[in-house]
């Protein structure tokens, strides 16, 4: 090849790496000195760097193509058949033991890495697990309290509208008492509601019991803690077999748990009957 002869036909095939040593050579020498061909080779190795990312804008010359293969048999020694068995016969390139080691390693890597990323996704699920649990139970506990505001409005505007209620005090038995409630009762939907006033503050563990009387025996009809001595029960008696004769308070340990009052009545009052 002559020196100052233009190498612009070579160009593509240099910035590919596919040229003779002798040829890139003389490429290199011959650019050093001429613009055209310096500014044609920036042109093809911007087009050698697109075609890696397979998008081919530029025309490749006739013989380009076969350099290309040429070159690449050359530089391929052939693969021993006992190279492509098991798991490593999957690249398609002839892979040394070096090769084999880096590419073990990185595989091991890789490995780690999406086994580092699962326990993550694990951890991450876990936790929005706990998250959600925890909003169920809030949501559930909101939704049996608002339930039961709900039931206490149905049973508080049963017994207020009902023309035939009957409303008594519920009186304490001993004078050293202190405090007082009311009892009213709607015989039609089978109804009541206790109000309380000026009831004593209870010690840590104890609690008022509402209890009904009636000829089956004594039922224990609902627990409660007077916020600033004020009491506000409903109470519903459809399921008694037979009407309550007698309505009282006592101050128990042990909630709901009983059948009988273990305390003596502190407010009590038989229910008149018709
Ligand atoms: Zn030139």
């Amino acid at each position: 090849m002559i020196e100052n002869e233009h190498v612009i036909e070579l160009l593509d095939a240099y910035a590919l790496g596919a040229l003779e040593e002798a040829e890139t050579n003389s490429v290199e020498a011959h650019v050093a000195d001429c613009v055209e061909c310096w500014n044609e080779m920036t042109t093809a190795q911007e087009a050698a760097g697109l075609l890696s990312l397979s998008v081919a804008i530029h025309e490749a010359p006739a013989r380009l193509g076969e350099r290309i293969i040429s070159t690449a048999q050359r530089e391929t020694s052939p693969v021993p058949i006992e190279r492509r068995r098991g798991f490593w016969g999957r690249f398609s390139r002839p892979i040394g033991i070096g090769a084999m080691g880096v590419a073990s390693v990185a595989v091991i890597a890789v490995g780690l890495t999406m086994q580092q990323q699962v326990d993550d996704l694990e951890a991450e699920n876990a936790a929005l697990n706990a998250e959600l649990r925890a909003e169920t139970f809030a949501l559930e506990q909101e939704l049996a309290d608002t339930e039961a505001r709900v039931a206490e409005q149905e049973i508080l505007f049963a017994v207020s509208s009902d023309e035939n209620a009957q409303e008594f005090a519920v009186a304490p038995r001993s004078g050293s008492v202190e405090g007082s409630a009311s009892y009213a009762y709607s015989p039609d939907a089978r109804q009541g509601v206790v109000e309380c006033i000026g009831l004593e503050p209870l010690p840590p563990g104890m609690l008022y019991q509402l209890w009904v009387e009636s000829d089956e025996g004594t039922h224990p009809m609902a627990t409660f803690q007077p916020v600033d001595g004020e009491c506000l029960v409903t109470m519903s008696l459809g399921y008694l077999e037979s009407a309550p004769t007698a309505i009282g308070i006592t101050t128990e340990m042990i909630p709901g748990g009983l059948d009988e009052p273990s305390t003596p009545w502190l407010l009590y009052s038989e229910i008149p009957q018709d």
